[in-house]
């Protein structure tokens, strides 16, 4: 199975909390700002959610070829 890469901008990141109640395997608060678990996942929607869902755009996630699957622009 192909594996996704995740990134969060913790310059952007505001440490909302969001996207570690909506996907807690994957992030965590760290120091006020959110950092991923793991910097490659397998497929789990609760990633793209996550990054849907943050109201900065901070979390990047890539498909393996790098296309970006979230944010949607
Ligand atoms: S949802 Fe966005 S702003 Fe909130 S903690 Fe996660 S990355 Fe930071």
């Amino acid at each position: 199975m192909s594996r996704w890469t995740v990134g969060v901008d913790r310059a952007a990141c505001l440490g909302t909390g969001m996207c570690t109640s909506i996907a807690p395997d994957h992030f965590r608060l760290d120091g006020g700002t959110s950092t991923p678990v793991s910097p490659e996942v397998d497929p789990d929607d609760a990633v793209i959610d996550a990054a849907e869902s943050c109201p900065m755009e901070a979390i990047l996630v890539r498909s393996a070829d790098g296309t970006v699957l979230a944010p949607q622009p």
